[in-house]
């Protein structure tokens, strides 16, 4: 099994997953949500969609098994393992304007936003192409009947992880949220791995 890659509060991280590896993120201490991002690595303009993905699950909270599309159609990523069953994918990351707007933050942290652009800035993606990310672990309980939620922390513990195997050739950005509200009060670090199928 590989070392788990750490990614320290606050900050986040980008990197190449090939087609049939694994990528395993991992809350070492527990309720820490981490946005993970999924461009083609053939092709930046095709990226992860959360509109696709959840309108072909019919369903809000994907777990293991569902299937991540692209802007495409095409499955960019599967769940295979999850030891966790509540994710989001709705919201979108953590930026500047979240903690001015929400937090009256005035002098705001870049965010998730910031960290995955700044990441990402080796494969020239700018920010109006960072889509809606998949936020591992954050926990976004929805009324539903009036469609209202909130956003509580996560029910991921110690040592939890989500897996994922790559359907095509990908470049991931993966962050450590840096919203006190999506993570119980509190900045952790996320950890990762990545594995081919033979150790997975
Ligand atoms: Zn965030």
């Amino acid at each position: 099994m590989s070392t788990a890659q750490v990614i320290p509060p606050r900050s986040g991280a980008a990197f190449d997953l090939k087609r049939g590896q694994y990528l395993t993120v991992i809350d070492p201490e527990g309720r820490q949500v981490s946005d993970l991002l999924v461009f083609n690595a053939d092709d930046l303009d095709e990226v992860i969609s959360s509109g696709r993905t959840l309108d072909y699950a019919s369903r809000v909270y994907l777990t293991t098994g569902d299937p991540l599309y692209s802007n495409r159609s095409n499955v960019m990523l599967t769940i295979v393992e999850d030891m966790v069953g509540r994710h989001d994918f709705l919201l979108t990351p953590c930026s500047k304007d979240t903690f001015r707007i929400i937090y009256g933050d005035t002098d705001p942290h870049r965010g998730c936003f910031g960290n995955l652009l700044a990441a990402l800035e080796p494969w020239g993606i700018a920010a109006d192409r960072i889509p809606t990310a998949f936020n591992c672990f954050m926990n976004v309980p929805i009324d539903g009947a009036t469609g209202a939620f909130t956003v509580e922390p996560p029910l991921s513990r110690p040592g939890d992880h989500i897996r994922f195997r790559a359907e095509m050739d990908l470049v991931i950005a993966l962050t450590a949220c840096s919203a006190l509200q999506s993570n119980g009060g509190s900045f952790k670090p996320i950890h990762y791995r990545i594995e081919e199928a033979d150790d997975a």
